[in-house]
């Protein structure tokens, strides 16, 4: 039995293909996506400006699926941290940010990851497989729902599980229609692609979509950098540094390293001088993090005078090194600690 494909995993162009190939006319695609996207429909059925006998037709060899809901955290601080469940019984985390005025969604874009970045809670339990586009997407529509009054969701950062780029076609499809009219009608420019630094996929990202980059750097050097991030053994700084230069940002915004400070590891007055080194001449901005402890982790948070003292070297060298808050600590929300892990719910 084959199963029918899931209506939100497909392009624009794939349904129009599918629609001309029903005989019909091509523009029904356009509508059809402005039903699910931004008429938020999860029936054929709600989708009243299509003829009766065409729904069911679509009904007929296609399905509509979302990952749902399955449980909420809410910390201390605001953030929420949402466990949502997929059709095959695996779990994935998305994370709700509150701003002044707006929420910032931290959506996922794998069931675990194969990185093996040593800090990082998702990195523990390896890859279980990649999210499909609507998978991706889904977690905005229904973190939408979720947040219908009030502020609503205006920046999206994929840096929940999984490493982007490693899930390149499915990523690139899912913010397609993020962005686009037919879509969820967001601005590139709010969007925030974080990498663990696979170079030559930051390059094909650089020419097929414009939207922010965000790379998770964390040491400056390749000798720690292999250690703490197996992934700058295939790519090592030179390269990755070299793909961010090329990397053509939306506007004139800056990329974003995110530098996780770790005890005794990367976060000496040394490390900081070097990391300025390393990123002279790049239009960037700094976020320093402090490490999140997790049970089980193997580093430390630093003590609060070595992350100032780190920040001051980099602000003396007129960089932007931003200290960030980290959310939802006490919900294991915050950076590096999503594990898509039931339990961690209860
Ligand atoms: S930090 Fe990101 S890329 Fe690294 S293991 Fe964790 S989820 Fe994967």
């Amino acid at each position: 039995m084959t199963t029918k494909p899931n209506i939100r995993d497909l392009s624009l162009e794939e349904l129009e293909a599918l629609i001309v190939g029903l005989g019909k006319e091509k523009y029904r695609a356009r509508q059809i996506m402005k039903w699910l996207y931004a008429g938020g429909a999860t029936t054929f059925a709600e989708m009243t400006t299509l003829a009766r006998d065409f729904r069911s037709r679509m009904e007929g060899i296609t399905r509509i699926v979302e990952p749902a809901i399955d449980r909420i955290l809410v910390s201390q601080d605001g953030t929420k941290k949402l466990l949502f469940s997929l059709e095959d019984g695996l779990f994935i985390e998305s994370v709700l940010i509150p701003g002044r005025n707006h929420w910032t969604a931290c959506i996922s874009t794998q069931a675990g990851c194969a990185m093996e970045c040593r800090f990082c809670l998702t990195g523990r339990q390896g890859l279980k497989r990649n999210l499909q586009p609507s998978e991706i997407t889904g977690q905005v529509t229904m973190l939408r729902r979720h947040t219908p009054e009030g502020p609503q969701i205006k920046n999206i950062v994929l840096m929940g599980m999984g490493e982007p780029l490693a899930n390149y076609n499915h990523t690139v499809k899912a913010i397609r229609i993020l962005t686009s009219d037919f879509g969820l009608g967001f601005s590139s420019r709010k969007i925030t692609v974080s990498t663990c630094g696979l170079a030559p996929k930051i390059a094909q990202l650089g020419k097929e979509v414009c939207v922010n980059l965000a790379i998770s750097l964390n040491a400056p050097d390749n000798e720690r950098r292999d250690v703490l991030m197996p992934v700058n053994r295939k790519y090592p700084l030179e390269e990755l540094i070299r793909a961010c230069r090329d990397y053509p940002m939306p506007g004139r915004r800056m990329l974003t390293f995110e530098y996780i400070l770790m005890a005794g590891l990367n976060d000496s007055p040394a490390d900081a001088e070097k990391l300025a080194r390393l990123l002279r001449g790049l239009h960037c901005k700094l976020n320093l993090i402090a490490f999140n402890e997790f049970p089980g982790s193997d580093y430390r948070t630093p003590a609060p005078e070595a992350i100032s003292a780190f920040q001051q070297i980099l602000l003396d060298r007129h960089y932007t090194a931003i200290l960030r808050a980290s959310h939802g600590r006490d919900i294991l929300a915050a950076c590096g600690q999503l594990s898509g892990h039931a339990p961690s719910f209860a």
